[in-house]
């Protein structure tokens, strides 16, 4: 049998020992110290976002974020449903009220029209939205010049999850800068990784070094121990960040491996019937965190994804169903959706195949082979 594929595994490049053994030789073993500075810097110069923190995961920055702007029991949250669970999860955490936006076929994140729908006829029910979060999802940036406006017309602020879309562009703009804040995460599966980690961008100043604050436990500024607000521990260690620091240097080729793994597998399998691929709308540059296809049963004699995962299974390789939408998932379905069913038929057909940088052109082709194996078999 061979090796495991995996969807997506961490890869290292050899720089992010060297860090951390310097951490350890200089006894910088804490939530603070200079990687985690110099790892702020890396971020803040490739993104260009003006500020950053170094946090202990891209779920804490959302939290933080949901805190910095006000949101509390009650407050209504409008969020892409289609989407990991730790975009919503902080919602709740604050005892306030998630508000499920579905998405648009283009690039698969929140649809604008029903972004606007949701916010008319929540204010309409007596309730302004405190927030939005958008996502670009497995890397593809959402349409955040119409989402952009939206918010600047109601004055509702946007926190944009951009924990899949580290190294892509909109027209040219790092992804994680078009919102009042931005939220980036270094979990073992995304394009770089510290472990476990995460991080808050943001131009503006002031919000950041309140994150900052209050994931260091909201200590105010006194020789004993004093707080008059309640803190969090969320910051990151400066182990974490040396291996961040060293992922930093390898970003741009990360995210020119990942693209060239869509690339061959679509010039492998876009001819094939009800076979299709997640194309970049104009102006858009996807980091292409994870390929995805979506198989069209009526066009493939009725083989489906879940055809294709669990033969995929058999030769020990791992492909994964796309995100199942928040507004389906057992503990989120009290909640309102606003949608006309796009997020669930993309969960319904759609498969993430093998994605990681650190894939061998045979790892590659024995998906490939073993995707057309089934799909020949009609
Ligand atoms: C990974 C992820 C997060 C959460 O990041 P963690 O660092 O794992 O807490 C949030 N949103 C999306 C869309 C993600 O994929």
């Amino acid at each position: 049998m061979n090796n495991k594929i995996w969807l997506s595994s961490p890869h290292m490049c050899g720089k992010e020992f060297e860090n951390v053994k310097e951490a350890f030789e200089t006894n910088w073993i804490a939530p603070l110290g200079p990687h985690v500075d110099g790892f702020e810097k890396d971020l803040v110069s490739f993104t260009k976002s003006g500020y950053a923190a170094a946090l202990s995961s891209g779920t804490s920055a959302i939290h933080l974020s949901l805190i910095m702007l006000g949101v509390g029991a009650g407050d209504e949250v409008l969020c892409q449903s289609f989407t990991f669970s730790a975009s919503a999860n902080p919602i709740a955490y604050q005892g306030a009220i998630p508000i499920f936006i579905d998405s648009e076929e283009d690039t698969w994140n929140m649809c604008p029209k029903h972004l606007s729908l949701a916010i008319e006829d929540r204010i309409k029910n007596g309730m302004k939205p405190k927030a939005i979060i958008p996502v670009h999802l497995y890397g593809m940036p959402a349409k955040m010049d119409e989402i952009v406006a939206i918010a600047k017309e109601y004055e509702i602020p946007i926190i944009e999850d951009a924990a899949e879309g580290l190294g892509s562009t909109l027209n040219g703009q790092a992804c994680g800068t078009f919102g009042e804040l931005g939220v980036l995460s270094f979990n073992g599966n995304k394009i770089i990784t510290t472990s476990g980690g995460g991080a808050l961008i943001s131009s503006n100043e002031a919000h950041i070094n309140k994150a900052r604050f209050l994931a260091t436990q909201a200590r105010d500024n006194a020789p004993h121990y004093q707080h008059s607000q309640i803190g969090y521990n969320y910051r990151m260690s400066n182990v974490c960040a040396g291996i961040g620091r060293g992922q930093m240097t390898v970003l741009n080729d990360r995210v020119a491996q990942r693209r060239s793994n869509f690339e061959f597998y679509k010039s492998k399998l876009s001819n094939l019937n009800g076979v299709s691929f997640h194309n970049e709308p104009e102006g858009s540059f996807s980091n292409r965190w994870l390929t995805c296809i979506v198989v069209n049963p009526n066009e493939t004699d009725g083989i489906t994804r879940e055809d294709l995962r669990l033969a995929l299974d058999k030769k020990n390789i791992e492909s994964r169903p796309l995100w199942k939408p928040m507004h389906l998932q057992p503990i989120f379905e009290k909640y309102p959706f606003y949608g006309d069913g796009t997020s669930a038929k993309l969960f319904d057909n759609g498969l993430c195949l093998p994605s990681g940088s650190n894939l061998s052109t045979s790892d590659l082709e024995l998906v490939v082979s073993t995707i057309l194996e089934v799909l020949n078999q009609k």
